[in-house]
């Protein structure tokens, strides 16, 4: 550290993004990439564009927010596209939190909420998740508080019923309430619908893991028009070229083929079903998952060396270490072939530690 940065920041606990390792091959399960290729038309229009990169991008995105008003049957003043769902969600901190506008969201969830509200010097509490993992909404009827909520969440993947959500929306009607929708695509009931009823309720979306795109960085707010324009504010005071003319390319042309990503997260469902099943029987307790990843763990092995025994032969997850978790793996569906060698590794450490 310098001893030119801000003091308010010396302290500050940036997130850890999950590891891409460049030593070699992985079959990579820990980020929740989609295992399929980009679409044709996607790889074709941003190949082209990347011939105009001396140009700026257009900052308002018009034909992105065109094509995606569309897809998530919004008008277009309700959507606003944006560097990766990541950035909506700092945005939203920045924009609605402050010392006065606390948040509150669960103790096990995306470890990125934390670290906005750390950030930006924003109070927050976290609601502990029941013993079930599931997420008791009645805590948060009426809280009085900025709410962040991931549904499904993550990293257990549990989601919760939209009647719940609506609850939890109608009852703070003075606070905002976002719903991450990172993996909506995976099970799931969008709240996109409500954001005609209510004025507080802002949607965040990404194409990172339904749609192929994580490494273009795409994603998108949804909400009441007048949310989206006091986020599209900070946009411009902070990057108003945020999403870069391929990337623009690529997510006009994946909402265009949007059949194919649609297809693919069917896939992703049925092979999430077979590993569930396969690791149960080898004795794991496995969330039910409505997301691209599961959230598994056997008394068998802690959490810690299951992991270090997989990225040993070559088979990368995601570990936490926070206490709540730390027996729990989350393991990205990817596909049939990945996941069989997942299955054999695993039942392969487990039975060498018997012996
Ligand atoms: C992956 C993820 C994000 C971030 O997605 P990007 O669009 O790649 O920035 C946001 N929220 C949750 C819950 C996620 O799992």
């Amino acid at each position: 550290m310098s001893r030119f940065i801000n003091k308010k920041f010396s302290t500050l606990e940036a997130y850890t993004p999950g590891e891409q390792p460049r030593d070699m091959q992985y079959i990579k399960l820990n980020t929740n990439e989609s295992p399929f290729a980009p679409s044709p038309l996607v790889l074709k229009r941003a190949g082209e564009e990347a011939g105009r990169l001396n140009l700026y991008s257009d900052p308002t995105c018009q034909f992105l927010r065109e094509k995606a008003a569309e897809l998530f049957g919004v008008g277009y003043d309700n959507v606003l596209p944006v560097n990766g769902s990541d950035e909506i969600l700092d945005f939203a901190f920045l924009t609605f939190g402050g010392e006065d506008a606390p948040f509150v969201f669960p103790d096990i969830t995306y470890g990125f909420y934390p670290v906005y509200a750390q950030l930006y010097g924003i109070p927050y509490e976290e609601i502990p998740l029941k013993d079930d993992f599931t997420i008791d909404y009645r805590e948060y009827c009426g809280i009085g508080k900025n709410i962040v909520i991931a549904n499904p969440n993550a990293p257990t993947g549990i989601v919760m019923p939209l009647s719940e959500i609506e609850e939890i929306i109608k009852t703070n009607p003075d606070n905002i309430v976002i719903i991450d929708e990172a993996y909506i695509n995976f099970g799931g009931e969008t709240a996109i619908p409500l954001i005609k009823k209510y004025k507080n309720l802002l949607i965040t979306r990404t194409f990172s893991k339904s749609h192929s795109l994580a490494g273009a960085r795409l994603g998108f707010g949804i909400g009441d028009e007048e949310l989206i324009a006091d986020l599209n504010k900070i946009k411009y005071s902070t990057n108003p070229y945020n999403i870069n003319r391929m990337t623009a390319e690529a997510g006009e042309a994946a909402i265009i083929e949007n059949d194919y990503y649609m297809e693919n997260c069917r896939k992703i469902i049925e092979i999430r079903g077979y590993v569930t099943e396969k690791l149960r029987d080898l004795g794991f307790t496995v969330l039910d998952s409505s997301a691209n990843f599961i959230f598994a763990g056997t008394d068998k092995m802690d959490g810690e060396s299951l992991y270090l025994s997989l990225k040993e032969r070559g088979i990368l997850v995601r570990h936490f270490s926070k206490e709540r978790i730390k027996d729990f793996l989350r393991i990205t569906i990817g596909s049939r072939e990945q996941m069989d060698a997942l299955i054999s590794a695993v039942s392969d450490i487990l039975n060498n530690q018997e012996d």
